[in-house]
């Protein structure tokens, strides 16, 4: 699910973000804010629009290139946009498929491939979102970034994971009410 993009995200940074403790902040927008964009393509084609699993890593290892290069706040922030972002869409392809009904409509579609021009299998390493083990690797990784990070990420940490549980206990649940409602 997406809180736990967005942990995952804050877990890659929290080391950086232990030695370089000057760079928490450029650090911590970019990991929520690459963590999470990908996802805001569920108003268009989930999954495809936004996700880039493969190509993604072109802008990410750019991003990397610019920051040894030429090291400021804002080259960071960008450069981590970017891999989390990549990170974010290469790793939905060890979760479900890209329904929202996994019951009694699977998806055999994880993420889209735009240089293959294809779709990517889900592995169902994580079997669907909002799915048990998603929230318990979510508190797995939010903890690093409670210790690491304050101010704004470890409110943050702490309303992601009031998400994240709070979504997993009623995600079976939900296929059947939005087609109550829907
Ligand atoms: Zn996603």
């Amino acid at each position: 699910m997406a809180t736990t993009h967005g942990f995952v995200a804050l877990a890659l940074v929290t080391p950086v973000a232990t030695v370089a403790p000057e760079l928490a902040t450029p650090l911590s927008i970019g990991a929520v804010a690459g963590g999470l964009a990908p996802d805001l393509d569920v108003a268009f084609e989930h999954r495809r629009t936004l996700h880039f699993p493969v190509l993604g890593a072109g802008p990410a290892v750019f991003g990397l290139a610019v920051v040894a290069l030429v090291p400021s706040p804002i080259a960071i922030a960008i450069a981590t946009f970017f891999v989390a972002a990549w990170v974010h869409a290469a790793s939905d392809a060890v979760g479900g498929g890209s329904g929202f009904d996994p019951w009694t409509d699977p998806i055999d579609r994880a993420v889209f491939d735009h240089r293959r021009g294809r779709w990517i299998r889900p592995r169902r390493w994580i079997r669907y979102d909002g799915a048990p083990e998603d929230a318990a690797l979510g508190v797995a990784l939010a903890i690093p970034a409670f210790v690491v990070f304050d101010g704004w990420v470890r409110v943050l940490v702490v309303l992601g994971l009031a998400f994240s549980l709070g979504y997993a206990l009623v995600r079976r649940r939900i296929p059947a009410w939005l087609d109550a409602h829907g």
